[in-house]
């Protein structure tokens, strides 16, 4: 399987010719793509749909690629973008990276290039998004949600291991009920109803039983939290 294939890319380009080159190019790569030739659709689309990357070019008929730009770094989207810049354009590529371009291209450029710049944008990206949290002798993988306490797999429920996952995110933080049914659950907390201590009663057998140090603490009329390093 080749690097990023069945991503998908947003092509901003007006000119059909060199908007198909691109789209080919990328489809060969083992890339999807989706072509628009105007910068009111491109936002459009990158409200309703989530792309891996935008290549985009500044020169656009109505609002051009620098406008989008920055439009797009306004609602904080953090699409990694790549602008198409016309040669000579020095000014332009210095105004794209200072509104937020990731990357830059000066026509004419070869596709292939286009693709190894679009996995080098996304190796950066990966890099920066931890792949494993850990506490203490707990290790939780974020990618496979597979848990380990001092070398021992400790094999939870979904509900468990978000439970767990949030309190390792602050550990020493103190939790109350209603944040942690809000969260896990995703629904308001009832007073009445004790589903988070169950679940906290379950998590704790299975993670603290067998350890001298009881990492999950209670905080006795107020919540819980993970005892901190
Ligand atoms: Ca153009």
């Amino acid at each position: 399987m080749q690097n990023g294939s069945g991503k998908e890319i947003l092509v901003v380009e007006d000119e059909p010719r060199i908007a198909k080159l691109i789209s080919d190019g990328l489809i060969a790569a083992g890339l999807k793509v989706r072509v628009c030739g105007d910068g009111e659709e491109a936002l459009q689309l990158t409200t309703a749909h989530k792309f891996a990357a935008a290549v985009l070019d500044i020169m656009l008929p109505g609002r051009d690629g620098l406008s989008v730009l920055r439009e797009l770094r306004k609602r904080s989207d953090g699409l990694p973008v790549i602008l198409l810049t016309a040669r000579g354009g020095l000014e332009d590529r210095l105004t794209g990276l200072d509104a937020g371009a990731d990357d830059y291209l000066t026509k004419p450029f070869s596709v292939e290039e286009l693709v190894a710049r679009l996995r080098a944008l996304w190796r950066r990206v990966e890099g920066k998004a931890p792949v494993v949290r850990q506490h203490e002798d707990v290790t939780l993988d974020l990618v496979t949600h597979k848990v380990v306490r001092a070398g021992q797999p400790v094999e939870l429920t979904g509900r468990e291991y978000d439970l767990l996952e949030l309190l390792m995110r602050s550990p020493g933080r103190v939790f109350t009920r209603t944040e942690l049914c809000e969260q896990v659950w995703d629904y308001h907390f009832d007073p009445g109803t004790n589903v988070v201590d169950v679940c906290i009663q379950r998590l704790r057998r299975k993670l603290d039983d067998g350890h001298d140090e009881k990492l999950i603490r209670t905080v006795r009329g107020v919540g819980y939290s993970l005892k901190a390093g």
